[in-house]
């Protein structure tokens, strides 16, 4: 039994319109940074269909991030969009300390120095040539790496050996040159370092993420499930306060795990059964592991998600080479619509959209491949009922099998939920529905979470005061003709329960056909 297909995308998104950005099922996240902080590109950022901004706080300083913070929220106000925030911690990673404007270029066969005490590089003269001389984040590695070890700079892009070592400096040849700008990534595949999972500047990011009421929390480097528990269980500390106030639910802010660790892959069912979302990060996993084991590692880590109901995001190069082109490479093309393929539920920018040339142009382009990409797989893919952690006495699944069954049997054009704190709303978006899901919640709190859900479409709304689930059917009418999710005389189903507004009350499966609201099946 199929469900209506290619609902969402009215128009032709073959018509090669490098503006038009067609409504997608999955969701995009964009990276901030200073090529996209200004209200007027964040607008036309969220405009073109970005759903989650990630602040990296491995670049810039919690200022900066507070401005950017602040920006978001009053442009996704301003234009009446809901769009969820991402802080991305850094985690114990090694970097490049400062380098001056512009960067510089290593060339194959150079000698470089990794030294202690340098803030900032610079160039040293030596008999023969200037010898650039780079400072580290974590300086004792410049004692630990032995000669013969790989020195790797942005994620593998620039390769070095370390050919000599002595207190306080490393000395190192180019392999594979490029250019080297502040802050770069390094990491060291032979070398062992036991870091702690979250270093004294992430500890001072959490409670700023938590203070300023993030909806998301990306873990870095995340070797095994204790460390995404910890992570939680400070974070429930955290939000002790609220707790008390009667707010179960707290500031608590979703964490994500980043896998990019060989040692994730061996936990991987323990780290997602831990966590509220996933980020498969390209980045370093391709460093830390052999490249050519990248691809199927995405696979099996989405078929993880997949079976726990678990959202999870693709991250890392896939428009890499629009940070200075308009035009992707087929290849990113494919990577993107295969990332669609494999089912992820959120596709990732980074450098595209924090420090690119065409920031607004990238999104775009990337969802016309993700529509493309699902109208294909819809018309290929048969929806199946929900099965996915059914079983115990789950009436949120029972409700969404008949759900499901009469959307099915209606040819529904979409499905309609009161998630007050987005369970429901997760449930239906992990089952792969194929319709568009509209989710209402008056709580900003949990509406901005949902912004991850594949397939959903968040509404923040006040439940009615009078009227109950009569009045409310009115309002999802207009608002699906108004989103062009429906038109009048289609069928929908929507979840709900009594009183609207309250967690944990979906209990009612109704159908109707928009703008037929005169049955009076549910007046109260
Ligand atoms: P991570 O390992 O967390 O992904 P990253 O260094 O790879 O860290 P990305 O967010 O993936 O960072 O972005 C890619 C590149 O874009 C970075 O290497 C950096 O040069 C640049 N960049 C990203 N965000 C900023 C920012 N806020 N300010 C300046 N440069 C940034
Ligand atoms: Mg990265
Ligand atoms: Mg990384």
């Amino acid at each position: 039994m199929a469900l209506k297909t290619g609902r969402t995308v009215k128009s032709s998104i073959a018509e090669h319109d490098p503006d038009f950005a067609p409504p997608t099922f999955a969701k995009v996240v964009a990276t901030i940074g200073p090529a996209s902080d200004s209200p007027e590109m964040l607008a036309r950022l969220i405009e073109a269909g970005v759903n989650v901004f990630r602040l990296n706080f491995s670049h810039g300083n919690l200022d900066e991030h507070a401005r950017r913070l602040r920006t978001i929220r009053e442009t996704a106000d301003e234009l009446g969009r809901v769009v969820g925030v991402l802080g991305d911690l850094a985690g114990p990673k090694l970097r490049i300390s400062e380098v001056p404007e512009g960067g510089f270029i290593l060339g194959v066969g150079q000698d470089v120095e990794l030294r202690k005490g340098v803030t900032r590089a610079f160039f040293e003269d030596r008999v023969g040539e200037p010898v650039p001389v780079f400072g580290v984040t974590i300086e004792r590695i410049i004692d630990e790496v032995r000669p013969g070890q790989r020195v790797l700079i942005n994620d593998g892009a620039i390769r070095m050996l370390a050919v000599e070592s002595e207190p306080g400096v490393l000395r190192c040849r180019v392999l594979v040159g490029g250019e080297v700008t502040s802050r770069k990534g390094i990491n060291l595949p032979e070398t062992d370092l036991s870091l702690p999972s979250m270093t004294d500047r992430d500890h001072e990011c959490l409670q700023w993420a938590v203070a300023n009421g993030l909806d998301f929390l990306a873990l870095s480097f995340v070797r095994t499930a204790a460390e995404v528990r910890s992570l939680k269980e400070t974070i429930r500390g955290m939000c002790a306060a609220d707790r008390a106030k009667g707010d179960e639910q707290g500031s608590t802010i979703q964490v994500i795990a980043k896998i990019e660790k060989p040692q994730a892959l061996d936990n991987i069912d323990a780290i997602v059964a831990e966590s509220d979302a996933i980020m498969v990060a390209r980045g370093d996993l391709g460093v830390e592991m052999d490249l050519a084991r990248v691809p199927v590692a995405q696979k099996k880590i989405i078929e993880c998600c997949e079976a726990h109901g678990t959202p999870v995001i693709v991250a890392t190069q896939m428009l890499e080479t629009m940070i200075d082109r308009p035009i992707p490479t087929r290849a990113e093309a494919s990577d993107v619509a295969n990332a669609i393929f494999d089912n992820t539920d959120a596709v990732m920018l980074s450098g595209e959209t924090a420090v690119g040339k065409f920031p607004e142009v990238t999104v775009r382009t990337m969802r016309r491949i993700i529509a493309e990409a699902e109208s294909h797989m819809r018309a290929h893919r048969l929806s199946k009922p929900p099965m996915r952690f059914a079983e115990g006495h789950s009436s949120t699944a029972a409700l969404a099998r008949g759900a499901w069954q009469a959307a099915a049997d209606l040819d529904a054009a979409a499905i309609v939920c009161w998630s007050q704190h987005g369970g429901t709303a997760r449930y239906l978006s992990q089952n792969d529905f194929q319709i568009p899901i509209l989710a209402y919640s008056s709580d900003p709190r949990f509406v901005r979470r949902m912004t991850l859900l594949r397939g959903v479409t968040p509404v923040l709304h006040q439940p009615p005061t009078e009227g109950g689930l009569g009045f409310w059917n009115r309002t999802v009418d207009d608002h699906l003709v108004a989103l062009g999710l429906a038109s009048p005389g289609d069928w929908i189903a929507l979840l709900a329960g009594r009183p609207l507004g309250v967690a944990k009350r979906t209990n009612t499966l109704t159908v109707h056909r928009v703008g037929e609201q005169d049955s009076g099946y549910m007046r109260e």
